[in-house]
């Protein structure tokens, strides 16, 4: 140390200082949200596509025997059916999630938000389709479901956003109580033998009908706080529904299939 030139040492240190202030990560949820500009409201019908014949159906109205709990898959789902349609259980365990594991596919998905609902932004109808689960809890890359109808929030956090990730290109967003589908194609990321990314993620969503995502590159699974990367490598990854924490009334589902592609 007696020998290293002060104003060097002093260099150095404050080199060191900058880089520690880049590599920083970002540790508070609100540094991810994005809320300009905000995508254009488009009035939409009810949608609704019938399984085509090579359909694999994950929910035929009658029970959930295509899903079990995300947290111990040995546990069958415990959502409540009723009435040809699902509904999230919020108090019984968690996500639920489909017991066999897709790569690339197509699927159609109906959700509904009660008349009722009751809250405000992302406290306001909260679910979420992982279109792949890559763990436990949350893991995984979120399309999410809100009521995004006359409810502002983020925009990478309304309905049909990758979430924290992807903003969609229009708001289709039906009233409460009305039904809303979503229309999916997958392309799962592919990874190198040395665990690096080969190709990324892609997704196209059509949301009520009409074009939100337009075959999107995605930067690695959903991230509540800090910015997404592939971080784990996985291969074909079971389906996710999230049973949000927050308190507003529960959502329902029906009509969903898949098509391996
Ligand atoms: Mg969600």
């Amino acid at each position: 140390m007696t020998n290293f030139p002060k104003s060097l040492f002093v260099a150095s240190l404050m080199i060191g200082g900058m880089s520690m202030a880049n590599a920083q990560e970002k540790t508070k949820p609100e540094q991810t949200e994005v809320y300009t500009p905000v995508p254009p409201v488009v009035v939409t019908k009810e949608v609704t596509v019938s399984a085509p014949s090579d359909a694999i159906i994950l929910f035929d109205g009658k029970d959930l025997s295509k899903w079990v709990m995300t947290d111990d898959r040995n546990k069958p789902a415990s959502w409540t059916v009723a009435k040809n349609v699902f509904t999230v259980n919020k108090k019984g365990g968690g996500n639920i999630e489909t017991k066999e594991s897709f790569g690339n596919y197509q699927l159609h998905l109906e959700w509904q938000v009660p008349a009722n609902i009751q809250g405000k932004g992302q406290g306001r109808g909260n679910s979420g389709l992982f279109l792949a689960s890559i763990g436990k809890g949350d893991d995984g890359y979120e399309l999410q479901i809100l009521d995004s109808y006359q409810n502002d929030t983020y925009t990478n956090g309304q309905a049909s956003s990758i979430y924290k990730q992807l903003v969609p290109l229009a708001n289709p967003t039906r009233k409460p109580g009305d039904w809303q589908a979503y229309d999916i194609i997958w392309t799962a990321p592919t990874f190198n033998a040395d665990n690096t990314v080969k190709t990324p993620a892609r997704v196209t969503v059509l949301f009520n009908g009409v074009l939100v995502q337009n075959n999107a590159e995605l930067k690695g699974p959903t991230q509540y706080v800090g910015d997404p990367a592939y971080r784990k490598v996985h291969g074909p990854s079971p389906i996710k529904l999230q049973a949000h924490g927050d308190s507003s009334l529960p959502l329902s589902f029906r009509n969903i299939w898949i098509r391996n592609l």
